[in-house]
Order: structure tokens, then sequence, then C-alpha cells
């Protein structure tokens, strides 16, 4: 009877952007079990495994159960007054001795909206640096910029009926049979439809694709030019839309010139007939939906990548109708609840710090003086490690993230974390890769102990709820930030009278009127009652939300019209050469998210796959002398990885070799470089040259 819920809570996954329905079922003030929401839009009852098995991370043996402040090398207990005294006193003598921007905060999109919303105040304007930025930036910042740059604002314009309603979906760079399993099952309601997928591995969506174009890695700016190109060529844009509805068209005709298909064959490894095929299909079809994740955002070219996908839908003026869009698929659960309310690369409501007008807006609405808003954002994540390394930033605050395992390139992050003077790290988890770093670590409450809101990758807001309360003097995360403000006697000013996440909601909802992403028309009560509803929905709305964006060809830009990009194909930057002849590709297992510090305490999930594996095509394998399950070690120009199990199989290409990095002891980033794409500032983590030797 032990394990026979009492009540069932509902609430919504913490784990991807997916945004599954749940309910946990708890007996007493534990979580016993959890299954999916029959009535929730987006699962309709189904889960994935870590969502089946996410009650058991409540329970973990590491969770981070009480303050601890490091003295003489050793965690030492402390109250929580202690320790927010404690922080807030070093913080405020780091930045009196080197200025207000030495200090830094690294957040994540792990929490509620109305966490971000709070934090955004209290680190804008509480603490008086613009130095904050989340590990969305590993993430979806080349989304974010793409979006800017061709539509003039954030948001992702599809929504995931489209996977069942377009006649041609374009999965490029997205395993989501892996990363995002559930929109798998909704992908498999589209029985009309033909699914391609392009990446370089046969990964289990491109298994389950009706056609996989296997291009070289970093070749998907070509591919898409190329069928920009074939378009063009065969009048199969649409001229109308075109001149209404965007700029640039004549710049990117003549750009395009050069993308022939047989120029695209030489370069991503297609043949010109695949190129042709693939342009063709686009052309012809009614509703195309190019879809994509990480493959195309974890690149140097990332934003720019996006901006070639924007051009195809923008030719054809297939975009905001059923089963069209260009769309990103988000990684966390609440990544776009850090884009849309933080004040990290925008201000709350998408709205910009080089805006003189958007900031008066905010500082309007936020009571105080415009000039205290800053004119353009403090330091991007890896600008941050950078202004580390120089000794520019002197305190971090890091939230819910794991970078010891996380970010590119682990002897920069170390030799960073290494210079500063104060170090601390809220977390669900103690220990951890980074909070073994800490000065000061601050115990959180994680999934299942909170209350607010997520939004998914198709701009769904979903209620989140506590089921059980957080473990040992864990707090929320949003309760740390309103007790800190009070530290920092700045309680009243930016959180007057707020006592809960609701008080944020209901301020965010005021902050985000008549913004793109307006949820002003929302409510607790709204969510609970009817459901995860997406933006935007105004005050006044009767509907059930905004499927697309778009519907009406106007866009966010000042003209209201949509730009069209010229992009240019561009290597990766680092080649293989005779030293490291393989390029290392990085990604993810469905059985694990992220750097396992929760996974990796749920034994099932464990047990499904407990370490890390190399794959290598049998070619390779057989020219080095190498079998199935024999350990190797990985040697790239800045560190090694010993002891990897391999994996003998033609699902990678010859000169390809994949690692996933959610394993610390075969940190993936210890071989990575420190390359950024310089308008979103995503590292590019898929391409890095490696050799591979016996261990
Ligand atoms: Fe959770 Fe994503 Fe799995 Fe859904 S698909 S259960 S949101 S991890």
């Amino acid at each position: 009877t032990e394990k026979i819920p009492e009540k069932w809570v509902k609430t919504t996954c913490g784990y991807c952007s997916v945004g599954c329905g749940m309910k946990v079922g708890v007996r007493g003030d534990r979580a016993v079990a959890v299954r999916g929401d029959e009535d929730h839009p987006v699962n309709r009852g189904k889960l994935c495994p870590k969502g089946l098995s996410e009650h058991h991370t409540l329970q973990a043996r590491s969770r981070a159960l009480r303050p601890l402040l490091k003295q003489k090398n050793e965690f030492q207990p402390v109250s929580w007054d202690t320790a927010l005294d404690t922080m807030v006193e070093k913080f405020l003598s780091v930045q009196a001795k080197y200025g207000k921007q030495a200090l830094g905060v690294l957040s994540t999109g792990q929490l509620v909206t109305e966490e971000f919303y709070a934090l955004g105040k209290l680190i804008q304007l509480g603490f008086g640096t613009s130095n904050y930025d989340g590990n969305t930036t590993l993430c979806m910042a080349s989304a974010v910029a793409g979006y800017k740059r061709s539509f003039g604002s954030d948001g992702p314009p599809g929504a995931y009926d489209d996977l069942a309603e377009s006649d041609l979906v374009i999965l490029i760079g997205a395993n989501i049979a892996d990363n995002h399993p559930i929109l798998c099952q909704r992908l498999a309601e589209n029985r009309q439809g033909t699914v391609v997928v392009v990446d370089p591995r046969v990964t289990k969506t491109a298994m389950l694709a009706d056609l996989h174009l296997p291009v070289k890695p970093r070749s998907d700016i070509a591919l898409l030019n190329g069928i920009g190109h074939v378009l063009i060529a065969e009048s199969m844009i649409d001229a109308a839309y075109i001149e209404r509805h965007t700029t640039g068209f004549e710049q990117l005709r003549t750009h395009l010139a050069a993308y022939t298909p047989s120029h695209v064959a030489g370069i991503s490894g297609l043949t010109e007939e695949q190129v042709l095929d693939i342009a063709r299909r686009f052309g012809r079809a009614r509703a195309p939906f190019v879809a994509w994740t990480m493959g195309v955002n974890h690149s140097t070219q990332g934003a720019e990548t996006v901006n070639a996908i924007c051009n195809l839908s923008l030719l054809t003026g297939k975009l905001g109708f059923a089963g069209a869009a260009p769309f990103s698929i988000t990684g966390q659960c609440n990544a776009m609840g850090s884009r849309e309310a933080s004040c990290t690369s925008s201000l709350p409501g998408y709205r910009k710090f080089e805006s003189a007008e958007d900031r008066a807006e905010i500082a309007k609405l936020w009571n105080v003086d415009p000039s205290v808003i800053p004119t353009k954002r403090g330091h991007a994540y890896p600008d941050l490690v950078e202004g580390m390394v120089k000794k520019e930033i002197r305190a971090l605050w890091i939230i819910a993230t794991n970078p010891l395992v996380s970010f590119p390139n682990y002897d920069v992050l170390t030799q960073a974390l290494g210079n500063l003077e104060f170090l601390v790290v809220q977390d669900g988890f103690h220990p951890t890769p980074t909070t073994l770093h800490a000065d000061l670590v601050l115990p959180a409450a994680i999934w299942g102990e909170k209350e607010g809101t997520y939004t998914n990758s198709e701009r769904r807001v979903s209620k989140v709820n506590a089921a059980v309360p957080p473990p040992g003097e864990a707090l929320s995360d949003f309760e740390i930030f309103l007790r800190t403000a009070g530290q920092l006697g700045v309680r009243d000013k930016l959180f007057p009278n707020w006592t809960g996440p609701r008080d944020a909601f209901e301020e965010w909802r005021q902050v985000s009127k008549g913004r793109l992403c307006d949820y002003s028309g929302l409510s607790y009560e709204l969510l609970e009652t009817a459901g995860p509803i997406q933006w935007p929905h105004p005050q006044g709305t009767e509907s059930t939300g905004t499927r697309r964006l778009y519907a009406d060809g106007r866009f966010e830009h000042s003209d209201e019209k949509a730009k069209l990009f010229c992009i240019e194909w561009q290597p990766a930057p680092e080649q293989p050469s005779r030293q490291y002849p393989f390029v290392l590709n990085t990604g993810r297992t469905v059985e694990h998210w992220h750097t396992r510090t929760k996974t990796g305490e749920v034994e099932m999930l464990h047990r499904m796959s407990p370490r890390a594996w190399l794959e290598m095509n049998p070619t390779d394998a057989e020219r080095l002398g190498l079998e199935m399950h024999d350990k190797v070690t990985l040697v790239s120009r800045r560190g090694q990885v010993d002891g990897v199990e391999l994996r003998v199989t033609s699902i990678i290409a010859p000169g390809h070799v994949f690692l996933p990095f959610h394993y610390f002891e075969y940190n993936s980033n210890r071989l990575t470089l420190s390359a950024y794409d310089p308008i979103s500032r995503e590292p590019n983590y898929k391409q890095c040259a490696v050799r591979v030797e016996r261990s």
C-alpha cells in the first residue's frame, strides 16, 4: 500500500520543452507515482521514460538539504539568514571593489516563469548588473537570434498540430525520438505527409522517416540555400507574398544563384538528384513544416541557419496556416519562460535593450527611472566565462545548472571558476561537479515541489503545481529570490506585497500586455480549468489561445515585413587533420536529461543507460583494429576522455564519431572547443576534431 497514491496532483513535466501534462500520485508527503494526463492537449496521457519516473528525482539521495558554506575548504551547514547575509555581503563587496558589472549570474531554463521574472528584476534593479544569462544560450539562443532577425521578434510561429497537419515535415538536426519522444507520437498521427530527416547520423528519428538525407556535418546551410536556388529557378516561389510581406528578395535571388544543385552536392555529400528532389518536394508541398533543434543551434552559424530555414517559408509564403511553419523545438521545460520574462537577451516581453521606447515602457511598468534600464544586454554566457578568465567578473551566482559538465572546453571553465572570489551555486542537488566548486550552496526545491507556470515550444502556457514539500531546509527558487531581495533591502521596492508566485504572474501578465507574448488574458484559474493555452492570449479574448503566429503576414519588424537574409555557407571552425582525423558529434539519449543530476539518480534510467559510449563506423573500427565493446580514449587539441565503450555501428558515417554528453565521467566537454556563434553566442558543440585510440 505504501506505493498507492492517496491523491493525484496535476502538473507539467519538468524535463523537456514538449511540456507533457502529468499527474503526480502522492501518499502522505511522498510522491509515489506519475502518470500522463489524458486531458492534456500535448501528450494525451502518454509520457516518455523520463517523465514516467520523474517522481523518483524528488527522493534522490543527492538532494541538497541545507545551506552549506565552505570554511577552510569544508562545507559547513549554516542557517538561511547566514547564507543569504553572506551572499549579499560578498556580492556587494565585490561590486564595491570592482564595479557593479563584476557580479555575474548564470541561470537556467528549469525555473518557473514567475521565478525568471522575479530574478530578472532582482538582478537588473536590485544588484544593478546586466551580466546575467542562462544556460538557454547553450541551447536555444540561435533560434532566438534567428527569429529576431527574420521576423523581428523571438517566438516560435508554429504548433505541434503542424506535425500531423503538414504534408511535408522536414526535421533538420532534430533527433526527436531521443530528445522529444512524445513529439514522435504526434508525428505518427501524420498519415499522409512525408517525413524527411536531415542528419549526418542515422538517428532513431531518421529510422522512422520516409526519407533520410545524410548530409555532411555543418553543410545544412548549403542544402537550405540549394533548396532556395531551385525554388527560384523553377518558379516555385510566391511572388505576391514576397512583395507584400518581405524585404531583401533581389539580394537573396542574386546570392542564391551560386548554390546550384551540383555546388550543394559537392558540399553536402548528397547527390544533385537528392538536392533537386527535396527542393521540389518543398516547392510542391501545400504546407511544409521545418523543425529543428540542436543540430542547427549548436553551431557558429546557428542563427544564420535559422535565417536560411525561415527564408524558405517566406519565399513560398508557406507559414502561418495549418501545417506550415519554420519551428524551433526548444530544449528545456521552460526555456521559453526564460526567453519571454527574464532580462537576459531581451527585456521582459521581448522588449529590446537597444530601444529607448521599450526601455521607457518597462521603466514605467516597474516604476523606476529609465536610466537604470541597460541600453544593451550584458555578457552572454560564454562572455561571462571569458570575463571570469580575465578577472572582470569576480563573483558568480549559478542557479539550477551544472556548467562543469555542460559548458564547452572544460579547462577554460575551471580556470574561470578558479579566478572567482565568491561562487554561489543554487541547486536542488548536491554534490554535483559544479556545487563542489562553490563557496556557498543554496538548496532549492525542484519540479514537484513548487508552483508556477511553464511555457513549452509551441508557446503553450501550463500550470505547474507542488505535489509535495521540498526536503530538509530547501526553499523554492522564488522564495530564495524574495529573501535575497529582503537581505539586499529592496524587497518592498521590487516585490511589494508579494507572497507567492501568483503575485509575480499577475505583474508579468500586465508587463506582457500588448506584446507578442501577451499573457494578459491568462490566469491561474483559467489555466487550471481550461488547461494549457498558447500565447498570445490578450485580455478579453474568448479563444483558447493562438495556434500560429504571423497568419496575417504582419511581422514584428518596424515595417511589419519579414527579412530575407543572404547566408553564406562556411565550413565548421575545426577541421579534421592527420593528428585528429575524426569529426566528433555530441548529443543525447532518451533515458537521460542533460548532466544527469536528476536522471542519474533514477535507478531505472541509470540501469538503461549507465555509461557513455562512442559510435564508430565499422570501416574505421577495422582500420584501427578496434572491436565492439573495446575501451577507447578520445583526444582533442584540448583534452581527452578515457575508457569509453566502443559501439561499432553503421548508423554513423566513416570519419565521424558520436559521444553522448550527459556523463561527467566521460565528459565530452573536455574535448569540445571554445567556438561560438558571433550572433547568438551559442557554442559549436556539434563538430570538433578528435583521434581515437585503444585505452
Ligand atoms: Fe517530459 Fe519531454 Fe518526456 Fe514529455 S517528452 S514526458 S515533457 S521529458
